[in-house]
C-alpha cells in the first residue's frame, strides 16, 4: 500500500515537471512486446513455412520482421540517447530545487542533526534517478505484463505443461530477489557513513581553503593515513557485504542457469522425440519458454525495484515535508530604520544533546545603546547573537524587541532589522556586487558602491578591471580573484552596510582589519551612536572602549557589566585584562 502511494507521488512528481516523460516512457516499454511476437511466434512461423518451401509467406515473414525491427531499433536509440538524459535532467533539476529550497528553510540544529543531514544529502543525490526509476518500473511492468499475455496465449496454444514449469521457476526467482533487494538496501545504508568519511578527505584535497594549511602543515601523511583507514573499513565492509550477497545472487544463478535449463530442455526433447511437437513448435517453445520466464522474473523483480524507489521517495516526502520548528506565531513586521532595545528574560537554552550554554540569562540593553560584549572562547557570546536572529529558540524564557517577544515577528522582517557580521562569514564563487548584494532584493547598485567605500574596499575594487563584477576565486573564472583575510571582513562589512538596519550584531568584525580599517569601523560605529543598537564581540579590551556598556561573560553568565571606564576602575576581571593587553603592548617598547 506503502509502495503504491509512493509510487503515485513519484508519478505525479514526473509528471509536474515533464508531462511527456510517461507517455514516451511507456512507448519505449511498449516496443519490448515486439520481442515475444518476432522470436517465438516469428520463428516458428517462419520455420514451418520454410519447411513447408513456401517463399512467398517466408519473403513478408522476413519483411515484416525487418520493419518491426528497424522501426523499435529506431525509436529506441532516439528515446535513449536525444530524449530521456534531457527529460530525466530536466525531472533531477526540478525535484533538487525543492529540496534545496526546503533545506534552506529549515532550522540549524535540523542541518545538525546528522540523521537528518544523510537524509537530506541522500534525498538531494538521488533525484536524478529515482522518481525517474519510479516511471520506467511501472511502464517496464506494463510491457512485462503486455508480453506475458502475448507469450502465454502463445503456449497455451502449444503446450500448457510448459507455462506451469516457467512460472514455478520465476516464482522461485522473485522471492530470491526480493530478499537480495531488501539486504542491498540494508547493506547501502550501513556503507553511507563510511563513504561519506572518504569522500570528506577527498574534498579536503580539492577544496581550495584547505590547501594551504594542508601544506603548511604537511598534513599529507596525517590525512592521507586517515584516508586509508577510511577507504579500508570501506573496503572491509564492501567485502563482508559482497560474500553475504554472493550467496544469494549466487543460489540465483545456480538455479536459474543450471537446473531450470537443464530441466527444460530434458522436457523439449522428449517431446518431440514422443512426436508431440514439431521443429518449428520446437523452436518456438524453447525461445518462448525463456522469454516467458524473463519476462516472468523481470516483472517480479520490478517489485523490488519499485520498494527501493518507494524508500527513497519516503525520505524525499520526509525532506519536504520537514517545517522549522522555529515557528512565526503572529507575523508582526518590525521597522529597519529606528533602534530597538533588547531583552532577555530568564532565557535558558543548550544546543540539541549537549549541556545549557545559559540557564536563566536576563539581559536588557536599551535602544540606540552600544554594547561590548567579552568573554573567554565558549563563554557563549556568538549563542547570543544566533538566539537573537532565531537560529534557534531558547528551551525557557523569552528575548524580546521593543517589549515584544521575538516569535511574534514575522522571522524574515526580524533578520532584515539586523545587519550582522559573522564570524564565520563565507565567500562564494559569484561576482563581487553578487557576494555584497546576497540575493537581497532591497539592495540596489548604488547600495552596493556605497558599502564598498563604507567598508574601505573601493581602492581594492578600483583596481580590477572588471571592478564589482570581478568574480571570486576561480573556481567558474579564470579572471577570478582571490581576496586576502582583511578585504574578505571588508566584504563581510560591506553586506552589513548594503540594507538599512536598526540593530548591528558583530562577531569580531575586526579581527582581520588593518589599525586604518578597524579605526574607521569603530569611527563609523560611533556615527550611528542612538541611531542604531549595536552589539559586537571583540577580544581586544582596548577596542570596547567604544562601547557604551561593556557585558563580560563567563560560562553563559553575566560575570561583570557597566561602562567601561566604570569597570576599569573597579579592578575587577575586564580591568584586568585590560592591563594584561596594554602591558604586552608597552613591554615591547
Ligand atoms: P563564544 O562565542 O563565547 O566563543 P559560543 O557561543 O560560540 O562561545 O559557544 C558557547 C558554547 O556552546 C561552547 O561550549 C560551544 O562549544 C557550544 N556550541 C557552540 N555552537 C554549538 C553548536 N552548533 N552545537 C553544539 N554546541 C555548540
Amino acid at each position: 500500500m506503502k509502495v503504491l502511494r509512493n509510487s503515485l507521488y513519484a508519478l505525479n512528481l514526473v509528471r509536474g515537471a515533464c508531462p511527456s516523460y510517461i507517455p514516451w516512457t511507456l512507448l519505449a516499454a511498449l516496443t519490448g512486446v515486439t520481442a515475444p511476437l518476432t522470436g517465438v511466434l516469428g520463428i516458428k512461423l517462419l520455420i514451418d513455412a520454410l519447411i513447408a518451401r513456401d517463399t512467398r509467406s517466408t519473403g513478408l515473414i522476413l519483411l515484416a520482421f525487418a520493419l518491426l525491427t528497424a522501426a523499435t531499433a529506431l525509436f529506441r536509440s532516439w528515446y535513449n540517447t536525444v530524449y530521456e538524459p534531457a527529460a530525466r535532467t530536466r525531472i533531477g533539476a526540478s525535484l533538487s530545487a525543492s529540496l534545496l529550497e526546503r533545506i534552506g528553510l529549515l532550522d540549524l540544529s535540523a542541518i545538525e542533526n546528522s540523521a537528518f543531514y544523510n537524509r537530506c544529502s541522500r534525498a538531494v543525490s538521488e533525484a536524478n534517478t529515482r522518481p525517474q526509476g519510479v516511471v520506467q518500473t511501472l511502464c517496464g511492468l506494463v510491457g512485462n505484463l503486455l508480453s506475458l499475455a502475448t507469450l502465454t496465449a502463445i503456449l497455451l496454444s502449444l503446450d500448457p505443461f510448459v507455462l506451469l514449469l516457467t512460472s514455478g521457476g520465476a516464482a522461485l526467482m522473485f522471492v530470491l530477489n526480493l530478499k537480495r533487494s531488501r539486504l542491498g538496501f540494508k547493506q547501502y545504508l550501513e556503507r553511507t557513513v563510511l563513504e561519506r568519511q572518504v569522500t570528506y578527505i577527498q574534498r579536503v584535497y580539492y577544496e581550495p581553503q584547505y590547501a594551504r594549511e594542508l601544506r603548511l602543515f604537511a598534513m599529507n601523511p596525517f590525512l592521507v593515513g586517515r584516508y586509508r583507514n577510511a577507504a579500508c573499513s570501506l573496503r572491509q565492509t564492501l567485502q563482508r557485504q559482497g560474500l553475504h550477497m554472493w550467496v544469494f545472487s549466487g543460489l540465483e544463478k545456480l538455479l536459474n542457469d543450471c537446473l531450470f535449463v537443464v530441466i527444460t530442455l530434458s522436457y523439449l526433447v522428449t517431446r518431440f522425440f514422443a512426436g508431440a511437437i514439431s521443429i518449428g513448435g520446437f523452436s518456438a517453445l524453447f525461445n518462448g519458454i525463456f522469454q516467458f520466464g524473463d519476462q516472468l522474473y523481470s516483472l517480479l523483480a520490478r517489485v523490488p525495484q519499485l520498494y527501493e524507489h518507494s524508500l527513497y521517495l519516503e525520505t524525499v516526502q520526509d525532506v519536504l515535508q520537514a517545517n522549522p520548528d522555529i515557528e512565526v506565531t503572529e507575523g508582526l513586521t518590525l521597522e529597519a530604520s529606528r533602534a530597538h532595545s533588547i531583552e532577555f528574560c530568564h532565557v535558558t537554552f543548550a544546543y540539541p544533546g549537549c549541556e545549557p550554554v545559559f540557564r536563566d540569562l536576563s539581559l536588557t540593553i536599551a535602544a540606540g545603546e552600544q554594547v561590548a560584549l567579552l568573554g573567554h572562547n565558549g563563554a557563549g557570546k556568538s549563542t547570543l547573537v544566533r538566539l537573537l536572529l532565531r537560529f534557534y529558540d531558547p528551551q525557557e524564557g523569552r528575548i524580546l524587541i521593543d517589549g515584544v517577544d521575538i516569535r511574534r515577528y514575522d522571522i524574515r522582517a526580524l533578520r532584515r532589522c539586523f545587519a550582522v557580521v559573522m564570524q564565520d562569514f563565507q565567500h562564494y564563487a559569484f561576482s563581487l556586487a553578487e557576494n555584497i548584494a546576497l540575493g537581497r532584493p532591497a539592495v540596489l547598485a548604488q547600495d552596493i558602491e556605497t558599502a564598498v567605500r563604507q567598508a574601505r574596499l573601493d581602492d581594492r575594487v578600483g583596481q580590477l578591471p572588471r571592478g564589482l563584477e570581478t568574480a571570486i576565486t576561480r573556481e567558474f573564472s579564470d579572471s577570478g580573484i582571490q581576496l586576502s583575510g582583511g578585504e574578505y571582513q571588508k566584504l563581510a562589512l560591506a553586506r552589513a552596510y548594503a540594507q538599512e538596519s536598526s540593530i548591528l550584531l558583530f562577531d569580531e568584525p575586526s579581527s582581520a582589519l588593518d589599525p586604518e580599517a578597524e579605526h574607521t569601523l569603530f569611527a563609523s560605529l560611533r556615527r550611528t551612536a542612538g541611531r542604531k543598537t549595536v552589539l559586537f564581540i571583540c577580544h581586544k579590551m582596548s577596542l570596547a572602549v567604544h562601547a557604551d556598556r561593556v557585558i563580560l561573560f563567563e560560562r553563559g553568565r553575566i560575570a561583570e557589566q557597566g561602562t567601561p571606564l566604570a569597570l576599569l576602575r573597579s579592578g575587577g576581571l575586564y580591568s584586568r585584562l585590560y592591563q594584561l593587553q596594554a602591558k604586552d603592548y608597552l613591554a615591547s617598547f
